[in-house]
Protein backbone atom coordinates (compact mmCIF):
# COMPACT_ATOMS: atom_id res chain seq x y z
CA UNK A 1 0.00 0.00 0.00
CA UNK A 2 1.63 3.45 -0.99
CA UNK A 3 2.03 6.39 0.88
CA UNK A 4 -1.00 8.34 1.73
CA UNK A 5 -2.19 11.63 1.09
CA UNK A 6 -4.28 12.38 3.91
CA UNK A 7 -3.22 14.58 6.61
CA UNK A 8 -3.92 12.64 9.93
CA UNK A 9 -1.97 9.31 8.62
CA UNK A 10 1.07 8.61 6.70
CA UNK A 11 -0.23 5.03 4.96
CA UNK A 12 -3.66 3.65 4.68
CA UNK A 13 -3.57 -0.27 5.37
CA UNK A 14 -6.33 -2.73 4.10
CA UNK A 15 -6.39 -6.23 5.13
CA UNK A 16 -9.81 -6.11 5.19
CA UNK A 17 -11.68 -4.31 2.92
CA UNK A 18 -15.86 -3.94 1.83
CA UNK A 19 -19.05 -2.99 3.96
CA UNK A 20 -22.03 -4.44 2.35
CA UNK A 21 -25.00 -2.72 3.64
CA UNK A 22 -27.56 -2.01 5.26
CA UNK A 23 -26.06 1.52 5.79
CA UNK A 24 -25.35 1.90 9.43
CA UNK A 25 -25.42 5.71 9.47
CA UNK A 26 -26.52 9.08 7.61
CA UNK A 27 -22.85 9.36 6.45
CA UNK A 28 -22.58 6.12 4.90
CA UNK A 29 -24.89 7.72 1.81
CA UNK A 30 -21.73 9.31 0.02
CA UNK A 31 -19.21 6.75 0.99
CA UNK A 32 -15.78 7.33 -0.75
CA UNK A 33 -14.40 3.51 -0.30
CA UNK A 34 -18.11 2.12 -1.76
CA UNK A 35 -17.68 4.24 -4.54
CA UNK A 36 -14.14 3.66 -5.61
CA UNK A 37 -14.18 -0.31 -5.01
CA UNK A 38 -17.84 0.17 -7.35
CA UNK A 39 -16.23 1.93 -9.82
CA UNK A 40 -12.33 2.03 -9.87
CA UNK A 41 -10.97 -0.88 -8.19
CA UNK A 42 -14.23 -3.42 -9.46
CA UNK A 43 -12.69 -6.24 -10.91
CA UNK A 44 -8.89 -5.29 -10.05
CA UNK A 45 -6.51 -4.86 -7.25
CA UNK A 46 -8.36 -7.49 -5.05
CA UNK A 47 -11.79 -6.30 -5.43
CA UNK A 48 -13.84 -8.71 -6.62
CA UNK A 49 -16.02 -7.65 -10.55
CA UNK A 50 -19.32 -8.75 -9.20
CA UNK A 51 -19.56 -7.65 -6.02
CA UNK A 52 -16.47 -5.58 -5.56
CA UNK A 53 -18.05 -4.41 -1.58
CA UNK A 54 -18.41 -7.75 -0.02
CA UNK A 55 -16.18 -8.03 3.35
CA UNK A 56 -12.69 -9.50 1.36
CA UNK A 57 -9.86 -10.85 3.87
CA UNK A 58 -6.50 -10.06 1.79
CA UNK A 59 -3.96 -12.07 3.36
CA UNK A 60 -1.08 -11.09 1.40
CA UNK A 61 -1.34 -8.07 2.82
CA UNK A 62 -0.75 -8.86 6.34
CA UNK A 63 2.75 -8.32 6.09
CA UNK A 64 3.28 -5.10 4.82
CA UNK A 65 3.64 -3.20 8.32
CA UNK A 66 6.46 -5.03 8.78
CA UNK A 67 8.41 -3.99 5.74
CA UNK A 68 7.75 -0.18 7.00
CA UNK A 69 11.25 0.39 8.59
CA UNK A 70 10.15 3.72 9.93
CA UNK A 71 7.77 4.40 12.55
CA UNK A 72 4.33 5.12 10.82
CA UNK A 73 0.89 6.06 11.80
CA UNK A 74 -1.30 3.80 9.36
CA UNK A 75 -5.10 4.38 8.76
CA UNK A 76 -6.69 0.86 8.84
CA UNK A 77 -10.01 0.30 6.86
CA UNK A 78 -9.63 3.14 4.68
CA UNK A 79 -12.20 0.81 1.92
CA UNK A 80 -14.53 -0.85 4.44
CA UNK A 81 -14.95 -1.32 7.49
CA UNK A 82 -13.26 -4.05 9.64
CA UNK A 83 -16.03 -4.36 12.32
CA UNK A 84 -19.09 -5.20 9.47
CA UNK A 85 -20.91 -8.44 11.34
CA UNK A 86 -19.40 -9.96 8.25
CA UNK A 87 -16.10 -10.07 8.89
CA UNK A 88 -14.64 -13.21 10.49
CA UNK A 89 -13.05 -12.68 14.18
CA UNK A 90 -10.39 -15.06 13.22
CA UNK A 91 -9.18 -12.53 10.35
CA UNK A 92 -9.71 -9.28 12.68
CA UNK A 93 -7.75 -11.00 15.26
CA UNK A 94 -4.67 -11.58 12.81
CA UNK A 95 -5.04 -8.20 11.79
CA UNK A 96 -4.46 -7.01 15.24
CA UNK A 97 -1.55 -9.54 15.70
CA UNK A 98 0.19 -7.79 13.07
CA UNK A 99 -0.38 -4.41 15.37
CA UNK A 100 0.98 -6.29 18.69
CA UNK A 101 3.77 -7.35 16.87
CA UNK A 102 5.12 -3.91 15.61
CA UNK A 103 4.58 -1.97 18.20
CA UNK A 104 6.81 1.15 16.22
CA UNK A 105 3.55 2.45 14.38
CA UNK A 106 0.22 3.62 15.41
CA UNK A 107 -2.85 2.16 13.74
CA UNK A 108 -5.76 3.44 13.76
CA UNK A 109 -8.81 1.66 12.91
CA UNK A 110 -12.05 4.10 11.69
CA UNK A 111 -14.92 2.21 12.19
CA UNK A 112 -18.62 2.94 12.34
CA UNK A 113 -18.89 -0.50 14.34
CA UNK A 114 -16.70 0.68 17.37
CA UNK A 115 -17.69 -1.94 19.71
CA UNK A 116 -15.94 -4.41 19.19
CA UNK A 117 -12.78 -2.92 18.96
CA UNK A 118 -13.69 -1.57 22.29
CA UNK A 119 -13.52 -4.32 23.85
CA UNK A 120 -10.09 -5.77 21.95
CA UNK A 121 -8.44 -2.71 22.50
CA UNK A 122 -7.59 -3.27 26.16
CA UNK A 123 -5.20 -5.37 25.23
CA UNK A 124 -3.06 -3.64 21.75
CA UNK A 125 -1.61 -0.65 23.28
CA UNK A 126 -0.30 0.64 19.63
CA UNK A 127 -3.85 0.84 18.77
CA UNK A 128 -6.63 3.83 18.48
CA UNK A 129 -10.19 3.65 17.59
CA UNK A 130 -11.88 6.19 15.92
CA UNK A 131 -15.54 6.17 14.98
CA UNK A 132 -16.96 9.41 12.68
CA UNK A 133 -20.64 10.23 13.48
CA UNK A 134 -22.57 12.60 11.32
CA UNK A 135 -24.66 14.35 14.26
CA UNK A 136 -24.73 14.90 18.18
CA UNK A 137 -27.84 12.66 18.07
CA UNK A 138 -25.92 9.59 16.14
CA UNK A 139 -23.23 9.70 19.03
CA UNK A 140 -26.18 9.92 21.59
CA UNK A 141 -27.98 7.08 19.80
CA UNK A 142 -24.68 4.85 19.54
CA UNK A 143 -24.47 1.70 21.68
CA UNK A 144 -20.73 3.06 22.27
CA UNK A 145 -22.37 6.24 23.85
CA UNK A 146 -24.71 4.10 25.97
CA UNK A 147 -21.59 1.99 27.33
CA UNK A 148 -19.76 4.53 28.07
CA UNK A 149 -22.54 6.63 29.98
CA UNK A 150 -22.59 3.22 32.06
CA UNK A 151 -19.02 3.73 32.79
CA UNK A 152 -19.02 7.08 34.00
CA UNK A 153 -21.74 6.53 35.97
CA UNK A 154 -20.66 3.51 37.28
S1 LIG B 1 -19.59 2.24 7.55
FE1 LIG B 1 -17.91 3.34 6.55
S2 LIG B 1 -17.22 1.98 4.90
FE2 LIG B 1 -19.24 1.28 5.54
S3 LIG B 1 -20.67 2.28 4.11
FE3 LIG B 1 -20.49 3.54 5.99
S4 LIG B 1 -18.92 5.06 5.50
FE4 LIG B 1 -18.70 3.38 4.01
Amino acid sequence: MGKSKIEWCDRTWNPITGCPGPLVSPGCVNCYARRTAETRLRGRCGYDATDPFKITFHPDRLKEPAGWRKPQRIFVGSMGDVFHKDALYRDIDLVLSVAALTPRHTYMFLTKRPDLLWNLNQWVNNVLALSSYKSTSEIMGSDLYRKWLDDMLG
